[in-house]
């Protein structure tokens, strides 16, 4: 395919139709494949030959799907996950084993959180978490001999802070490993994290790029940058044989663009199983056609929101990295000049009781555990999301106490400040 635009990308990447074939990638609905001989599908359990043989691996609409999110993000391969939580999993226990390190911002989304520091701590892989804005020596620190990747957010979910790609990707590589980034929130639209040094990025395509709140699902890409064959002791999965795949080194037979990504498939899809139904990748792929069209809308909205917000009385607080008055503002300009996102955090006089008043008061702004998709809602993650963490894990994770979550939808942003100033009126 030419070498199109982003937007065009989101129409045409990953599936060209041939001569009387349908225009839509099509939802290939069968959990099996047939074949003439046993030989030719031994091939394909041998990663001799590409082709199907079982949806829990490989589906190919799945992939069609995923070949479109891989030219988006400018990546070399990916593969779609049934939820961001999968990829976020995948993307690091593909190269983490018992005993390993990772180094995170902590200021990453609750669910994350919870799986790096609960979860995957019992599998024995340890993390430490740096502040966002770390000072260089503190995340030299949090480095160890047995560190094999650095974890960040392009927006930190709900805290918006900006990730200092540069910073981080700078200290990854001086250690060996590559630097992996949620980039859920800003979208390939207005971020693209392998032009600022990640490696890996990772998607809750539940989000942005569903776009309508209809399927929850991930995505992992590669960049293909990462020379693994320079580590081969860190990362002896992709450097030395596979012995469950008849001996197969995922860096010599697949090279570095498609190491990643088939070990992937290959080990972790196979023996999880967490793979996206494809009735679900045909969805996000009508969400992806106009995910540039939203993205501009969602954060023309959340400006208007954010703006009208600071200017409030009733308000002591707004975050949101397009306004000039944020912490975040400098780094949003560098990272993401076209716009960030439609979320916007804030605080209201009377903390967190008045929190729930005025979520009370919304009438357009419906209460959802869900951010970033087409229609307005609201939350309040320290009595959701985010209850499972201590009060001093919340502010480390930038979510205060009184912290309501606007998901400023793609409505007339005239009745969007209406709902708000009926709401606020009531406080
Ligand atoms: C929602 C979210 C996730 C988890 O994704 P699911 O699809 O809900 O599993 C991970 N990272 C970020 C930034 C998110 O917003």
């Amino acid at each position: 395919m030419p070498d199109y635009k982003l937007g065009t990308n989101c129409l045409h990447a990953g599936y060209t139709p041939g001569n009387g074939e349908p225009r839509n990638i099509p939802i290939v609905q069968s959990t099996t494949f047939r074949y003439e001989t046993g030989e030719a599908m031994g091939a394909l359990f041998d990663l001799e030959a590409e082709g199907y043989f079982y949806t829990r691996l490989q589906n190919p609409t799945n992939d069609r799907v995923a070949a479109k999110i891989a030219a988006l993000e400018g990546g070399t391969a990916a593969m779609l996950t049934s939820s961001g939580q999968a990829a976020n999993f995948y993307a690091i226990f593909n190269i983490c084993s018992c005993g390993d390190h990772v180094v995170a911002s902590s200021a990453i989304y609750g669910g994350t959180f919870n799986l790096f520091s609960v979860t995957m701590k019992r599998m024995g892989i340890d993390f430490t978490f740096v502040a966002p804005d770390c000072s260089a020596e503190e995340l030299e620190a949090a480095f160890r001999p047995n560190t094999k990747a650095v974890f960040g957010e392009t927006l930190a979910n709900p805290a918006l802070t900006v990730f200092d790609f540069e910073t981080f990707a700078k200290a990854a590589h001086a250690h060996g490993v590559p630097l992996i980034v949620d980039n859920t929130f800003a979208t390939p639209v207005n971020c693209r994290p392998f032009e600022w040094g990640a490696d890996i990025v990772t998607h809750s395509t539940t989000k942005y790029m569903d776009g309508h709140a209809l399927t929850v699902g991930g995505a992992i890409v590669d960049s293909g940058k990462f020379d693994w064959t320079k580590y081969p002791d860190k990362f002896p999965g992709l450097c030395t044989p596979d012995e469950s795949y008849h001996g197969v080194t995922y860096t010599e037979r697949f090279g570095l663009g498609g190491a990643f990504i088939t070990k992937c498939t290959a080990q972790l899809m196979r023996d999880f199983g967490s793979i996206q139904a494809p009735q679900n990748a045909f969805l996000l792929n009508v969400g992806l056609e106009t995910l540039p069209l939203r993205m501009a809308k969602h954060c023309e909205n959340a400006m208007t929101v954010a703006k009208y917000l600071e200017n409030h009385p009733k308000v002591t607080w707004v975050s949101y990295p397009g306004l000039e008055s944020d912490p975040n503002h400098a780094l949003a300009l560098k990272y993401m000049p076209n716009g960030t996102c439609g979320v916007v955090s804030f605080g209201v006089e009377g903390g967190r009781t008045a929190a729930s008043k005025l979520m009370a008061g919304l009438k357009l702004a419906s209460i959802a555990t869900h951010v970033a998709d087409a229609k307005t809602c609201v939350l309040h993650p320290a009595s959701t999301t985010h209850r499972q963490m201590s009060n001093e894990q919340l502010m480390a994770a930038g979510v205060s106490p009184d912290l309501i979550r606007l998901s400023v939808g793609i409505e007339d942003p005239a009745d969007l400040l209406d709902d708000l100033e009926n709401a606020l009126a009531q406080l």
